[in-house]
């Protein structure tokens, strides 16, 4: 625990999550004085259950799928079986290697970290153990945790994302509710250590936030690899014994399963600290902001996912860096949702960017789009894999949704995220040239199409 003579400071942070860290550090560059105050590991969920573990967990699942298909490109290989113990060992090897250097970092920025749990205890104040810390600002940076619905306790075999994170074993069957983000994660890995699995969404799609092409591709895609989903399809009843669960739809039908992990997003983590009662405005446990994230409080900041809307690390840390910098009167540019890359990362991998065309359609009224298949890539073709880049423009306009789908399109996102934050033309963008054969291209061959000059395109 941190003692500082007189713990008045600049600003103090609750909670160190991407959002909370990502402030600390950019206002200890700006010269300002910071506490933070975290009751669990600075890192917050990305680092420890989220985005990290995760995406180490799909990496063993992506080396498991290439042992089992060696033998399609000629080189032969088997996949003799999963080893938890191995996988759950690399997985926890990359976050505590990165858990330290973030460590490290916050140390040597001098960041001040209180360790226990913080109350707002004043419009300037926090409270952490018998330490009160006072702020000029105070940043609201408390995260999320796993929701669940009525009639679906968390405990035995039904789990949410952070106890699915330490399974010592491959379940041999999934029931997993929620077709979201999460829920299709963990059904990819699942799926390709060797487990059978079957998704429950309520909604007509899976991904439902995406444009409706990449749903219905990543749809094809996952009844290929064997995974099961039920759309439109509601949970309205679970039970478990000593051996499975049986979750009931409101079809009638009955799912039967090892393990069931509810998937079925985040709320915010508000409850109890003291906001509403110190004049901080609170919808449902969300801090409401204004878009220079403002609470009702003046002095009052808020961060991450406490503030509704996308639930991703690097709006946090987007959100973080806008606060440090409106704090030392830099006058930053407000984070707009819409700008921000959302990439799902189960196989094939899901990307976009800005508007969905429905959306854009809403917005403008008249759009263009056009949707290059993978299939005439070059570099996708020699990774197997298939999927779509789409481009929506504004009618005679910028750029502003990109969507795609395939085998590492998250690695792409950066380019379509330069196009639609530049509002960049398809007629500027086709002019760059991408390198051959890399998926790239297949940025470079949609915008060439908008562009009215197809190159490996049938017209
Ligand atoms: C399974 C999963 C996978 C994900 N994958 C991705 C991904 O691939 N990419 C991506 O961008 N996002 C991903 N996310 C989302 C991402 O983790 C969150 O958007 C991000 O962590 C939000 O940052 P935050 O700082 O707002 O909150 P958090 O990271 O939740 O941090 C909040 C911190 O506050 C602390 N805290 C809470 N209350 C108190 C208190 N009273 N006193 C002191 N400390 C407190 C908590 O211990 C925590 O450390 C994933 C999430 C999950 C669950």
């Amino acid at each position: 625990m941190a003692d500082n003579a007189d713990n008045s400071f600049d600003l103090v942070i609750l909670g160190g999550g991407s959002g909370g860290y990502a402030c600390a550090l950019r206002a200890t560059q700006l010269g300002l004085r910071v506490a933070m105050v975290e009751k669990d590991k600075v890192g917050g969920t990305c680092l420890h259950r989220g985005c990290i573990p995760t995406k180490a967990l799909l990496h063993a699942a992506e080396v498991a799928d290439e042992a089992r298909s060696g033998n399609t490109v000629g080189v032969k290989t088997t996949l003799e079986g999963i080893d938890m113990a191995a996988v759950n060992s690399y997985k926890d090897g990359v976050v505590g290697g990165l858990y330290k250097g973030l460590q490290g970092l916050v140390t040597s920025a001098g960041i001040t970290v209180y360790e226990g749990e913080g109350h707002l205890v004043g419009t300037d104040a926090v409270q952490v153990g018998d330490q009160r810390l006072t702020g000029r600002f105070i940043v609201l940076a408390t995260g999320s945790y796993a929701r669940t619905l009525p009639g679906l306790d968390i405990g035995g075999r039904v789990m949410t994302s952070d106890q699915a994170l330490t399974m010592d074993a491959v379940p041999r069957s999934v029931v997993i509710i929620g077709g979201s983000v999460i829920g299709v994660e963990f059904a990819s890995v699942w799926r390709s250590f060797g487990a059978d699995v079957t998704i429950v969404e309520a909604l007509p799609h899976l991904v439902p936030l995406e444009d409706e092409v990449l749903s219905k591709q990543l749809e094809r895609a996952f009844r290929r690899r064997g995974i099961t989903f039920k759309l439109g399809a509601k949970f309205t009843e679970l039970t478990q014994d000593d051996d499975s669960v049986t979750v009931v739809l409101d079809t009638g039908e009955k799912v039967q399963a090892e393990v069931c992990l509810v998937a079925v997003g985040r709320g915010p983590a508000t409850d109890g600290l003291g906001y509403a009662e110190h004049g901080v405005s609170v919808d449902r446990g969300w801090v409401t902001t204004d878009e220079r994230l403002h609470t009702s409080v003046p002095q009052v900041f808020a961060v991450g996912d406490v503030v509704p809307g996308l639930q991703l690390a690097h709006r946090g840390f987007g959100h973080g860096i806008f606060v440090a910098e409106e704090i030392a009167g830099r006058d930053p540019m407000p984070i707009v949702d819409t700008t921000i890359p959302r990439v799902t990362y189960c196989d094939p991998e899901v990307a976009s960017v800005g508007l969905t065309e429905e959306q854009a359609r809403q917005h403008y009224g008249d759009v263009d789009t056009f949707e290059y298949n993978l299939a005439g890539n070059g570099r996708s073709k020699i990774l197997e894999t298939s999927g779509v880049v789409k481009l929506v423009r504004e009618k005679d306009g910028p750029i502003v949704g990109v969507h795609m789908i395939g085998s590492r399109m998250g690695e792409q996102v950066g380019e379509a995220s330069l196009f639609v934050n530049w509002e960049a033309y398809p007629e500027d963008v086709a002019q760059f040239v991408h390198a051959h054969p890399t998926q790239t291209e297949g940025l470079g061959e949609a915008a060439l199409a908008l562009a009215g000059k197809p190159l490996h395109v049938h017209a």
